[in-house]
């Protein structure tokens, strides 16, 4: 059992004193832990992930996408809905053959040829994630992209995931796999206050990235460049640090801008970023607001 188990993570506050209230920072591989115990189950040997929905967007040229349940990082910036933060009280688990089929349905009835898995994180539950990749590997002439969005901190943790994934998305070959890989930070302070994580993590996702490279994975890194949450300074030392890796690496970087949904606005608010939410609550984060669980 770990402490997160007994007194859950919710989302980053600040005190009166401007610091970070407990549990925060927190330990993200604890927090994989304590979230696989309620996202993810077996049955009868068939690994199940949590879902909140199945639906299509107009991202990627149009993608049908997996909503799935629970992550082990807590930006600060974060779009995702309260699943993310009370995990337990939403959604349903589907197994990889399920949410395979649903993908293809929505595929089906949009014309779409691309699909994901998004909303949180995952490689939480790695056995389901292959599950679904292998399913999309034997159908493989119905997509153009199968996208795994992800943080990096299981990638960067467990050996042979980057491996097994690379089976499924590689550089060469015909897989329709790929990785897109978030690295939220490069300065250990402003990286805790993005991530809610301790210092101490911040090379994880650089090691993740490193495996997907090694494995010869089909990946790109997306790295928040907004001003209002990264330096120069600290896009200069991700960079680097991707250029380290590998020169292609560093040259497929996709730059990300954040928008003000309503979820990020509480979470932003809680960590006093006024300058970000504006000092009066508009109509998104006050249904966001009102949406989020109580009792506690
Ligand atoms: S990694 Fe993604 S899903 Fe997880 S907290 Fe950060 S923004 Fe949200």
């Amino acid at each position: 059992m770990t402490d997160y188990d007994e007194k859950p993570v919710r989302f980053a506050k600040h005190g009166p004193d401007g610091e970070l209230e407990l549990p925060f920072p927190m330990n993200p591989i604890k927090l994989t832990e304590s979230t696989r115990k309620i996202v993810c189950k077996v049955v009868n040997r068939v690994h199940m992930r949590k879902y909140t929905r199945f639906y299509a967007v107009g991202v990627y040229g149009g993608i049908a996408t997996a909503y799935s349940v629970g992550c082990n990082y807590r930006c600060t910036f974060c779009w995702v809905d309260w699943s993310r933060d009370w995990p337990e009280r939403y959604g349903d688990f589907y197994s990889p053959s399920e949410v395979y089929s649903k993908l293809r349905d929505i595929m089906n009835v949009q014309k779409l040829r691309r699909a994901r898995v998004s909303g949180a994180e995952p490689t939480l539950c790695p056995e389901h994630i292959c599950g679904i990749l292998e399913r999309v590997h034997q159908d493989a002439e119905a997509f153009d992209l199968f996208v795994i969005e992800t943080n990096g901190v299981v990638i960067g943790t467990e050996d042979g995931l980057a491996s097994r994934l690379a089976q499924y998305a590689s550089r060469e070959g015909d897989t329709v796999g790929h990785v897109r890989l978030s690295i939220r930070g490069g300065l250990p302070d402003p990286f805790m206050d993005k991530t809610g994580c301790s210092k101490e993590f911040l090379d994880l996702p650089f090691k993740a990235a490193q495996r997907l490279w090694d494995a010869g994975a089909s990946f790109h890194v997306a790295v928040v460049v907004d001003p209002r949450f990264t330096s120069e300074e600290e896009k200069t030392i991700i960079y680097d640090r991707l250029n380290d890796i590998h020169p292609t690496v560093r040259r497929g970087v996709e730059e990300e801008f954040l928008d003000p949904y309503p979820h990020a606005l509480v979470r932003l608010r809680a960590v006093g970023r006024e300058d970000v939410t504006g000092r009066e609550m508009n109509d998104k984060e006050v249904y966001a607001r009102k949406r989020m669980p109580k009792n506690e």
